[in-house]
Parts: C-alpha cells; sequence; structure tokens
C-alpha cells in the first residue's frame, strides 16, 4: 500500500497506444488523424485543497489521514497540475459529439487534462483535472472551472457513487487561488467567482463522441484503432477484436447505459446535458454541470435553462434520449461491422429491455417482488399520475410510503404521507380519493405477495434514498464555501456516503426544499456555462 500520491506509478495506455497530435503547442486548431494532444496543465497562483474523497484514495492505495492530506501542500500542488509526479504526461482527449441534437463536429477536452494513468492493485485509473487551463480543444472559452461548479461536481460523483450508481470519481476540489469571470446565465453580468480545479478519476473517460468524430472524417483507420484499443484496455473479457466482438461491444455498450438511466429514474436524477461528448462508453454518469434531482416528481422537469424551450433533456426523456445517442454511435462504428441490420437488432430491443428493467425497479422501490403481473403493472402506472396530480416530493414520498400502516384508515396514512406534499391545497377530495384507491391497491398486491410491513419497509428503504443531493443543498454550501466556510461541504460530504441509512444529525438535509429555493437560480435553474 502506499501512503502518498508520490508513490503511484503512471501508465499511459492512451497516449502509448493510439497516434498523437503531432503538434505540442497549445493554440486552439482542428486536430487530424490522431486522438489526443499533450498539454501541460496552467500554474495556478495559490492552491488549497478544500475537500477530498478518502474512498478514492484508497481505491488508488493511498491511505493517510485525510485532514493531513487536506493540509499538504505538496498534494494541492499535484491536484491542480502545477507539480507533475514521475511517469506523468498530460494530454487532452480528441472527440467530437451531438449537442441538443445537432452535430457539432470536433470538441474534445477543452478543459480536461488527463495526467496520466495510475496502475494499482484495483487496476487502471486515469486522474483528469477539470478547470485546469486551456487545451487545443478549447475554442472560445478559458479552459477553467469556478468553484460552484466543482463543488456541485465533487459532491454529486461521490453521491451517485454512494448511491450505488455507476459514475466516474472525484479525488479532490482544490481552490486556485485565482478568479475566473463568468457569466451564468449569459445575460450580460459577468461576476468574479474562485477558480477551482475538481481531479476526476475513471477507468476510462471514453465517449460516445470519440468514435463519431473519427468516423465523421471518415478517418476508418482511427475509428478502428480506437475501438481496438478501447476493447482490449477497457473491455478486455470481450476477447480478440472483429466484427462480431464490436457487436457484442456495442451491445454491453446498450446494456450498460440502459442500466445507469434506469438508476437515475430510480433517486430522480437529471443529468441536464445528455450531449453525446457526455456519454461514457463504460456506462457511467460523467460531466456533472447542470444537473438537478428532483424535488417535487415531474417528468418534464430540466434544470438545464439552456435547454428550457424544447426540455430534451428532461427527467422522463433520458431513456429516449440514451437510445437516440446509442443511434448515434451505431451509426459511428457503422463503417467496421458494415451490415446496418445487426446493429438495428440490438437498438430495436433497446426499449423492451429498458421498460422490463424499468418495471423492476418500480417494484423494487414500492417493496414487491419483480415478477411481471397486470395489476402491478397498473399500479406502477397510476402511481406515476398521482405523484404529478399534486407536487409530491419523490424522495420524501417513497420513504414515508415505507413507513405507513397500510392496515390504518385513509386519515392515518394521509397523517404519515403529508409531508411528502409541497402544497396542502392541492389535497383535495378528488385526490385523496385517488390516493385512497392507489393505496388500497398497493395493499392488496402486498397481501398476495406475503409481505410484512417492517420487511416491505425494510427492501424499500435498501433502494430509495432518504439523503440526496438537493439542488438547494448543493447551492448553499458553494456558496458557503466562496465565502470561505467549508462546513457544509464537509457535511454534505458526510451525509452522501450513507444515503439509505437513517443519518438524524442531518434530518435537516432530508427536508422538503424549501418555497425560497423554488425558483432560485443556482437552485432550480442552471446553464451550460460553468
Ligand atoms: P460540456 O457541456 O461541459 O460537456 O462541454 C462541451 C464542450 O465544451 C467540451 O468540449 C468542453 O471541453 C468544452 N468546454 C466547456 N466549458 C469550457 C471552458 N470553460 N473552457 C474550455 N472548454 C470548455
Ligand atoms: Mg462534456
Amino acid at each position: 500500500m502506499n501512503t502518498s500520491l508520490t508513490n503511484l506509478k503512471f501508465s499511459n495506455r492512451f497516449a502509448e497506444q493510439l497516434p498523437a497530435d503531432p503538434v505540442t503547442e497549445n493554440y486552439c486548431r482542428q486536430v487530424e488523424s490522431a486522438c489526443f494532444s499533450y498539454v501541460n496543465p496552467t500554474q495556478v497562483q495559490s492552491p488549497k485543497t478544500l475537500a477530498l474523497s478518502s474512498e478514492v484514495l484508497e481505491s488508488l492505495g493511498i491511505i493517510g489521514d485525510t485532514s493531513d492530506l487536506l493540509n499538504d501542500s505538496a498534494f494541492s500542488e499535484i491536484l491542480t497540475g502545477n507539480k507533475l509526479l514521475p511517469g506523468m504526461k498530460p494530454y487532452a482527449s480528441c472527440y467530437g459529439g451531438h449537442q441538443f441534437g445537432n452535430w457539432a463536429g470536433q470538441l474534445g477536452d477543452g478543459r480536461a487534462i488527463n495526467l496520466g494513468e495510475a496502475s494499482t492493485e484495483n487496476g487502471f485509473f486515469t486522474l483528469q483535472l477539470k478547470g485546469a487551463g486551456m487545451t487545443p480543444y478549447s475554442r472560445r472559452a478559458d479552459g477553467l472551472a469556478v468553484l460552484r461548479s466543482s463543488v456541485r461536481e465533487f459532491l454529486c460523483s461521490e453521491a451517485m457513487h454512494h448511491l450505488g450508481i455507476p459514475t466516474t470519481r472525484a479525488l479532490s476540489l482544490c481552490l486556485t487561488g485565482e478568479s475566473v469571470t463568468r457569466d451564468m446565465f449569459y445575460d450580460g453580468n459577468p461576476q468574479q467567482e474562485p477558480g477551482a480545479i475538481v481531479c476526476r478519476v475513471a477507468e476510462s473517460f471514453t465517449r460516445f463522441g470519440h468514435f463519431q468524430l473519427y468516423s465523421s472524417r471518415n478517418d476508418i483507420a482511427l475509428l478502428q484503432q480506437f475501438t481496438d484499443y478501447t476493447l482490449k484496455n477497457d473491455f478486455p473479457h470481450l476477447g480478440k477484436p472483429g466484427k462480431d466482438t464490436y457487436l457484442e461491444w456495442f451491445s454491453e455498450v446498450c446494456d450498460l447505459t440502459l442500466s445507469m438511466i434506469v438508476h437515475w429514474q430510480r433517486v430522480g436524477f437529471v443529468h441536464g446535458v445528455m450531449n453525446t461528448d457526455n456519454m461514457s462508453v463504460l456506462g457511467q454518469t460523467i460531466d456533472y454541470g447542470p444537473y438537478g434531482w428532483l424535488d417535487n416528481y415531474d417528468p418534464d422537469w430540466t434544470p438545464n435553462t439552456t435547454d428550457a424551450q424544447n426540455r430534451r433533456y428532461r427527467f422522463g426523456n433520458q431513456a429516449q434520449i440514451s437510445l437516440w445517442n446509442l443511434y448515434q454511435l451505431a451509426n459511428a462504428i457503422y463503417p467496421l461491422i458494415g451490415d446496418a441490420k445487426p446493429l438495428e437488432e440490438i437498438l430495436n430491443s433497446y426499449s423492451g429491455k429498458y421498460q422490463s428493467a424499468y418495471y423492476q425497479m418500480m417494484c423494487q422501490k414500492l417493496g414487491l417482488n419483480t415478477s411481471f403481473s397486470d395489476s402491478k403493472d397498473n399500479l406502477i402506472n397510476s402511481l406515476e399520475k398521482l405523484l404529478t396530480s399534486a407536487e409530491t416530493d419523490m424522495t420524501i414520498f417513497y420513504r414515508v410510503l415505507a413507513n405507513t400502516s397500510l392496515e390504518t384508515d385513509i386519515n392515518g396514512q394521509l397523517i404519515t404521507l403529508k409531508n411528502a406534499y409541497y402544497e396542502s391545497t392541492q389535497i383535495n377530495d378528488s385526490y385523496i380519493q385517488a390516493l385512497k384507491n392507489w393505496l388500497n391497491q398497493y395493499q392488496k398486491i402486498c397481501a398476495e405477495e406475503n409481505l410484512a410491513p417492517d420487511e416491505r419497509a425494510k427492501q424499500m428503504n435498501t433502494v430509495n434514498p432518504k439523503y440526496i443531493l438537493r439542488n438547494y443543498l448543493a447551492q448553499q454550501a458553494s456558496d458557503k464555501a466562496t465565502e470561505g466556510d467549508l462546513s457544509m461541504l464537509h457535511a454534505l460530504q458526510e451525509m452522501i456516503r450513507n444515503p439509505y441509512s437513517e443519518q438524524p444529525q442531518f434530518d435537516e438535509y432530508a427536508a422538503k426544499r424549501p418555497d425560497w429555493a423554488r425558483t432560485r437560480p443556482g437552485c432550480s435553474m442552471l446553464s451550460c456555462s460553468s
């Protein structure tokens, strides 16, 4: 076991096995026939580590007292890119993507710099700095990130991990000691904000957009080299590359993506920018920008103001969009297969597989077994209607439902459920009647399944989190951190570690969204620019 970052061994399979951009100067350009460009992080003034994930440190084999490491200036120098460790050879990778449904051409790591791959007992992990300065892919932007968005990325990556949802991880959150200008809503109100860097960690940061870019340029040799690289390093269990293996791989990417989306729907997570450059081939949640968590259950909700009009990436549309994105990946790799039929077959099976995975997930949320029945299917459909017919806090609803005694009369049940509603005036006679019908239906099915109340509650509480990173909490933590108060950041870091357990000390963070946060920028509305 290592005790320090400096003992980590770095390798660079990506850079060693794939073609590099021959140009090494750092200016914005189109990079052809290459998968990446070498680029060093920009030096920053006064690095300071604000938070570290002890779990990520442990996966990297680094054992140490987190509070000591927080104050270790050598650590912050490395985690902001000021100091490189032996074996690190930083680069930015070259990918493209569809943004909001339109092909955008080359995008690339415009504000992410990969330091290298740590080779650990748990496998290879790429360390990537987000916000470490300009790269050849920065286009018209600055390559930087602000504390606000970095707090959000740091906390949410770790929250997702502890919820059991595949995600890229966040090792650290550091201040750079410099300020960054941001016009948060593109409305002519630029502000100075503290600059920050998150060190992200993942087995691979390969996106659908990598394949798309090489294919769009008709660079089939590069497409094949990149796909073979991905198979060899990220999907070694699939064996030797070839047409059949490419298809097996595509099918696996579909399954991984599907499973990630079902998890998002389970906890009420809205990614906000499901562009194809933000889709990981490992099926990990990646690129935490204007994401949000449902407070009241609303399939039409998106936190992303850039998408406010079309709501392409709304909660209820995430499965459809994932399939749309997989179509783009299929188109990209088509030249390697030369036959559309097997790709179409895989894509055609997606919706059916999703429906059955979604159904099973919903059964689990209700504590029921996952075998199919029409009555359970109806129960789920009517629940979704019920949840939207009065503003209902999704997270609180499932937790209180777990503890609602189905034997008591409707008034008794309402008392337990009351806390889940935002507007008491909406809980009128017709709502109560609909709720009553639903609870009767639910009680009948629980009885058919011989489900003991405490067993039902126990099962439900393993899939329905009590503590999520509510939008207003992340915003408050970042406001406070901006003022130099890290207490809430650290408290939330602690809270998200055990989302399914009762943690009375954090009960105020399990409360409904307060009224002031309903429309406050940052709490319910975010833009892509951060
Ligand atoms: P995103 O919406 O964050 O996934 O970013 C889309 C594209 O814009 C990617 O190529 C990013 O690298 C790039 N990008 C976003 N923000 C910045 C920034 N501040 N500086 C440079 N490039 C950026
Ligand atoms: Mg992105």
